[in-house]
């Protein structure tokens, strides 16, 4: 069976699609204009997504840049790793290839990578476990609390180091209106509100950002951002661009 783009290289960052679902459906969104992103196909053949297959496309990639000389030297060598106990012997192999150009890991893609929670948590791990010196950040809807009903934050503390949330609009209305939720909330927009708060004040970097830009839809920029603001996030204006990227 033809294997999906789990994971991929894109501009010195590594990204990884986990699903193609989403409880958004975005009028902006790239999904709907095209099938991949800058030549890599991603969409998901099936939804059963392991763990152990992102894990293994992972460390394919990073061999093969590792073997194009984009390889930055680690901070320890194995052998050092495996001595201060970060690592026991079967892990070195991992190690070795340890570790490529990319700076930053993005857990992304073609969806909304919180409802494979277990799968994005064991991944993030394997990273942290083995590639110490990357950044691992996670671009999500924020409606993961409402979804689980219950505060997973706690649950990603120590596994990513930045969490950037699409707050798209200052008021629910016009949320509704440009990120069509497909689940059943009075307030969805206040759902990610929160999540943006909870994200801040469990000590993770936390960014809210608006698409601009896309038709002839009016944001009111200086709102969002003070949403932002308030809630001790970054905020970030992205603009739209038709090729995603
Ligand atoms: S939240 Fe992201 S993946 Fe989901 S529909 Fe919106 S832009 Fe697309």
């Amino acid at each position: 069976m033809e294997e999906q783009n789990l994971v991929y290289l894109l501009d010195g960052k590594i990204y990884i699609n986990l699903t193609n679902k989403c409880t958004n459906e975005c009028v902006f969104c790239i999904r709907t204009l095209k099938d991949d992103v800058c030549g890599t196909n991603l969409w998901l053949k099936n939804d059963i997504v392991t763990a152990k297959e992102v894990i293994e496309q992972l460390k394919t990639l990073v061999k093969k840049e590792n073997e194009s000389g984009s390889r930055c030297e680690p901070e320890l060598t194995c052998e050092e790793q495996v001595k201060q106990g970060e690592h026991n012997d079967s892990e070195v192999k991992v190690c070795e290839a340890n570790f490529t150009g990319a700076k930053e890991i993005v857990f992304c893609g073609y969806g909304e990578p919180t409802l494979k929670l277990e799968v994005l948590k064991e991944v993030a791990q394997f990273i942290k476990n083995n590639y110490k010196n990357i950044k691992i950040r996670l671009n999500t809807n924020g409606h993961a609390n409402f979804v689980y009903k219950r505060n997973i934050i706690p649950e990603l503390v120590g596994l990513v180091d930045e969490i950037s949330v699409s707050l798209n609009a200052p008021t629910e209305e016009l949320y509704k209106e440009l990120s069509q939720p497909n689940v059943v909330c009075e307030n969805i927009l206040a759902e990610v509100k929160d999540f943006i708060k909870k994200s801040v004040d469990a000590g993770i970097e936390t960014t809210a950002s608006v698409v601009d830009g896309y038709k002839n839809y009016d944001i009111n920029i200086k709102e969002c951002e003070n949403i932002a603001l308030e809630a001790g996030a970054k905020f970030r204006v992205r603009k739209w661009l038709k090729e995603g990227y």
